[in-house]
């Protein structure tokens, strides 16, 4: 009927020029085709005296569209308006990839001397410099017995999982004399130090820096300041949260390590740079964005980085006003963006910058000192349900570099690619079986999520679903408002989408671990890194939001660094899950698209 209708109505035409020095290839087509089919015009793209119908894939392809080649859309139907404006604003948006990125990047020009480094967390700071050196001398005035209970007490008193993580691996810790405790724990150190945990070696430092050294930590200026230091570690950060830090430049840094975490959770600028403490002037410019250090800023350069600073706490504050407020693009599109959460707390976080829901529920970091019974899951999944509409709970993901000290996983010699995740159903079946039960009551058959981790093939989503349906059908529980998907992580994923489509309800693509497993590069590791010039992260991101049918988002870390959001939308993805704190910033950033 629609075709009859389109044949006779009024063709509407938009004319422009390929703008993409690659030409328009295989994912502009595609995206192109995709936003084509959502409309019931006939859509058809003229260049080089062909035409191809445009919600066609291969039609499209078979143009052969190359950069200045001229371009008409014509379109028939009821919604021709439109789809024209949508689909011209699409081909408007095509330019040079590369380009566009820099252009969502800001490099600042500046007068003075600078040190080029790596940013681990964007933003611009200008202060007094700091160094700080965290080597204190030895507590000569406690036993053992009372530098343990000290330190264990003041882990007991920071709410954050890596701490709670480190009082684990104290907890863990027979020793009952100093010498006794540093042997033990240097031989953590050096097991860990270049594996699969290299990351770790930093927590079992700080648990015997902390042991050994007195409570106090070096003294910290009471004004701003930009601290400089060789390395830090977690508890360190712990100290700076309190104080007046601005901005953070270390020479050495893993970008996906603890600390890395913790900095960009409190949204410090920070880079990894490479400085000489002798050659910094009164005044230091961290410029994160731009990845440099200014050691002798000019005074044209005070000024661009004064008005940077404003112009950033300007945008945070509207962003943060207008968060609530559903997100949509230029082009119309409307984009949610969920929350990453891992407890409570920062679930109400996620509420207060404005989350549209949880996209992500780590449920592995709410109970780890020792195993929860069922009523205390019960109760801490109905006080995050409460929260929000729309909540995806994550099955426990541990293996890998995620431990819980009551599940026994047995040591193996690639943890990564050993029991962790869904394959946790193999060796601790009851575990999941248990979390399962606690999500469906506690759920009571209001519409949320469940997601399996580290699915490799269907057979083990089926699996899985199926545990859930005989928990389940056991406790007499209704579920049919309950939707099941994985965490897409597993690079085999990539190649069985159309038989997944067919057994999973929606997918969540997990970029920290499917990066690790395309590159096979360990996540945690301390010298090793991704290059991905060639931007294979992005074309399996293409390539998983063309293919699949099912409703996609993405979790992984790379959604929450705002000059992703950009691509990551053209790239197809209409929802996105992210740090909390990163929520109104990412918003605003998707009504500029
Ligand atoms: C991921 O792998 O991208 C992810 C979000 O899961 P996690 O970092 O918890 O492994
Ligand atoms: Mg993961």
């Amino acid at each position: 009927m629609s075709r009859f209708f389109n044949f006779f109505s009024k063709e509407l035409t938009h004319t422009s020029e390929v703008q993409a020095r690659n030409g328009l290839h295989l994912r502009p087509c595609a995206l192109l085709a995709k936003k084509a089919d959502a409309f019931t015009s006939t859509l058809t793209l003229h260049a080089n005296g062909k035409s191809a119908d445009a919600k066609k894939l291969n039609a499209l392809l078979a143009l052969g569209l190359e950069f200045k080649d001229t371009i008409t859309l014509s379109a028939r139907g009821r919604d021709a308006k439109d789809a024209l404006h949508a689909l011209g604003l699409l081909l408007d948006s095509f330019k040079d990839e590369k380009e566009a990125i820099k252009l969502s990047q800001s490099h600042r020009e500046y007068k003075g001397d600078f040190l080029k480094g790596e940013a681990i967390h964007i933003g611009i700071a200008m202060a007094k410099p700091f160094i700080y050196a965290n080597d204190l001398g030895l507590n000569k005035n406690e036993n053992f017995k009372e530098a343990t209970s000290r330190v264990k007490n003041e882990l007991k008193h920071i709410k954050n999982d890596i701490f709670e993580a480190q009082l684990a691996i104290l907890e863990s810790i027979e020793a009952k004399s100093f010498k006794e405790f540093e042997k033990i724990i240097d031989s953590h150190i050096s097991r860990v130090q270049d594996g699969a945990n290299s990351t770790k070696a930093d927590d079992y430092k700080d648990i015997r820096n902390r042991i050994f050294k007195s409570a106090s930590k070096p003294k910290i200026p009471n004004d701003p300041f930009i601290l400089l230091s060789d390395s830090l570690l977690p508890s360190d950060i712990e100290y700076l949260s309190k104080s007046k830090v601005a901005g953070v430049a270390l020479k050495d840094i893993s970008p996906r390590s603890h600390v890395a975490m913790l900095l960009r959770s409190l949204d410090i600028p920070t880079l990894k740079v490479d400085f000489d403490a002798d050659s910094l002037k009164d005044i230091v410019i961290i410029d994160a964005d731009s990845k440099v250090l200014l050691i002798d800023p000019k005074s044209e350069d005070i000024k661009i980085a004064k008005n940077a600073i404003r112009e950033r706490e300007e945008i945070k504050k509207s962003a943060f006003i207008k968060s609530g407020e559903h997100t949509i693009t230029k082009n119309r599109e409307t984009i949610k963006v969920l929350a990453n959460v891992h407890d409570l707390a920062s679930a109400k976080e996620a509420k207060e910058f404005g989350s549209d829901g949880i996209g992500l529920l780590r449920s592995e970091f709410i109970f780890k000192e020792k195993k929860p019974t069922l009523e205390e899951q019960i109760r801490f999944y109905a006080e995050i349900f409460a929260l929000f509409d729309d909540v995806c709970v994550r099955t426990l993901d541990v293996g890998g570099d995620k431990k819980l000290p009551y599940i026994n996983i047995r040591e193996e010699q690639n943890p990564f690619l050993g029991i962790r995740g869904i394959r946790l159903l193999q060796t601790h079946q009851e575990i999941i079986s248990e979390q399962l039960r606690a999500i469906l009551k506690a759920a009571n058959n209001r519409a949320i999520k469940i997601m399996f981790p580290m699915v490799a093939t269907p057979r083990e989503f089926i699996e899985a679903k199926a545990l859930a349906l005989r928990v389940a059908k056991k406790e007499n529980i209704q579920i049919d408002n309950v939707q099941f998907g994985i965490m897409i992580e597993v690079p085999s994923v990539l190649f069985t989408l159309e038989e997944f489509d067919k057994v999973v309800d929606f997918y969540s693509i997990g970029t920290n671990d499917l990066a690790q497993y395309l590159f096979a590069i360990d996540r945690t590791h301390k010298t090793l890194q991704i290059d991905d010039t060639e931007g294979v992260i992005y074309r399996a991101i293409t390539k998983i939001a063309r293919e699949t049918i099912k409703p996609l988002s993405i979790c992984g870390e790379l959604a929450s660094d705002i000059h992703n959001t950009q691509k990551l939308i053209e790239c197809g993805l209409t929802t996105l899950s992210v740090a909390p704190k990163m929520i109104p910033r990412i918003k605003e950033k998707i009504r500029d698209v």
